[in-house]
């Protein structure tokens, strides 16, 4: 059994069961157990029901007593811990769609250019596609030392099969120590197969990502339980450690044309390239949604617009900037606004040079999706208010005053 409780030892106090995130833990009379302690001893045991446990071992530490035996915690041999020691480098994989670089991709080597500086490493691009080399040079331009390039007319798409069988070749070629991609439709559906197939670990959906400085594992956050903790995960005993990261939400790499790097063309066989899917067609998405994302601009409004009728106020401000409307996840429950505007962790991610937010209080499921915007201008008569913590200008007032005011001040400055 992977984890147990000695009966010998457990005294029924219950803090394995409060600190059980899955409620897997129940204590039970065990007095009619033959075998048990003397009637001097508590019968209260622990039970773990092992339908319900997922081996986290949060019960472990809590437990004074020593009284539970989880098989995993005893971690890797040393032998494969050594193994570890022969990775190196950050690697992105750089998406592709019909031969333009994705952003994300951007986003991803600035942040591999700060992980691989603080791992003193190189960051390497892997980009996968047909006649690419314009594009790879692109990626050196934005931070990469190395770029992995594997050109094949079967990768001119992408296609789960042959995409994975080349990038599982390449990591188990080059073995690095940190494997980034993009939570995108593309990157969920191949990086989840990449790790499967590699045995490695992979945490999905990355808010922040930073090294630790004494043990130089990479701290993969994420939101967990419903957006209710920031959760912070490491993988200590398996490499590459693997991540992905949503559009938007780390800083793009600068441009610069005068960086050099090394353009590494690898080549795999027909057979790691066949498909048993075909790709008939790709049909562009029709964007219906107001494109939040894309805008350098936006105008956020929440429970303090106290009405849909108010939003036209955020509006008209849009107007005047050229800038998107969002709002909070409070206006869009409230019926104020459509789902489409909502920014947050289950609404868009976004990251405008400018970003109003207006009557929104700020709690971490919205910050989560506006917090790496360039300029936050918060407007909120609440001058406790969290979003005062994160915003670059703060204007504790009461925003029907502020609003008008200022979309008549950058009219008159922007002449509309
Ligand atoms: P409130 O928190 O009610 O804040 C309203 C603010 O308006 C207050 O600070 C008040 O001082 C100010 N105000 C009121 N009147 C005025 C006035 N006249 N002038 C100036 N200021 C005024 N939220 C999101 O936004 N996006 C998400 O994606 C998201 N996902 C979530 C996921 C989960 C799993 C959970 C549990 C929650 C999620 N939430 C999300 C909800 C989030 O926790 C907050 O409830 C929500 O962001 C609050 O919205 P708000 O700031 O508009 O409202």
């Amino acid at each position: 059994m992977p984890i147990q409780i000695i009966v010998e030892k457990c005294t029924g106090c219950t803090l394995c069961v409060k600190a059980c995130p899955f409620d897997a833990i129940r204590i039970m009379d065990k007095s009619g157990d033959s075998g048990l302690a003397s009637s001097s001893q508590s019968h209260k045991k622990a039970v773990i029901d092992l339908n319900i446990c997922n081996l986290c071992g949060a019960c472990v530490p809590v437990c004074k007593l020593k009284a539970i035996l989880l098989e995993k915690s005893v971690g890797v041999a040393s032998s494969a811990k050594a193994d570890l020691k022969d990775y190196k480098g950050v690697w992105v994989f750089c998406e592709q769609k019909k031969g333009a670089v994705q952003s994300v991709s951007y986003e991803l080597l600035g942040k591999a250019g700060d992980l691989a500086a603080k791992l003193n490493t190189r960051v390497s691009a892997v980009l996968l596609g047909h006649k690419m080399n314009e594009q790879a040079n692109e990626l050196v331009w934005h931070g990469a030392d190395n770029v992995y390039l594997v050109e094949a007319a079967e990768l001119a798409n992408y296609q789960d099969e042959p995409y994975t069988n080349v990038l599982v070749k390449l990591i188990q070629k080059y073995k690095p120590e940190i494997v980034l991609c993009g939570a995108t439709s593309i990157g969920r559906s191949l990086i989840s197969r990449v790790a499967v197939k590699i045995n490695a670990g992979l945490t999905a959906d990355c808010t922040g990502l930073d090294i630790d400085p004494k043990e130089k594992l990479l701290l993969q956050t994420r939101p967990a339980f419903g957006g209710n903790i920031m959760a912070t995960i490491i993988t200590p005993n398996h490499r590459p450690q693997m991540a992905t990261v949503r559009h938007k939400v780390m800083l793009p790499a600068e441009l610069n044309k005068q960086r050099k790097g090394k353009i590494i063309r690898e080549e795999f066989g027909l057979a790691g390239l066949t498909s048993r899917t075909k790709l008939i067609e790709i049909v562009d998405e029709i964007e219906t949604l107001v494109n939040l994302a894309e805008a350098d601009i936006i105008v956020s409004g929440g429970r303090g617009m106290a009405g849909p009728e108010n939003f036209k106020l955020l509006e008209e401000l849009a107007h005047a900037l050229g800038a998107a409307v969002g709002s909070s996840r409070a206006a869009v429950d409230a019926g104020w606004m459509p789902y489409s505007h909502q920014v947050g962790q289950t609404g868009r991610t976004v990251a405008p040079k400018i970003y109003f937010a207006c009557g929104i209080s700020g709690q971490i499921q919205h910050l989560v999706g506006m917090q790496s915007s360039k300029i936050i201008v918060a407007i909120n008569k609440d001058p406790e208010a969290p979003i005062f913590k994160v915003a670059t200008y703060g204007i504790v007032a009461d925003l029907f005053q502020v609003i008008p005011a200022v979309t008549k001040r950058f009219k008159q400055l922007l002449q509309k």
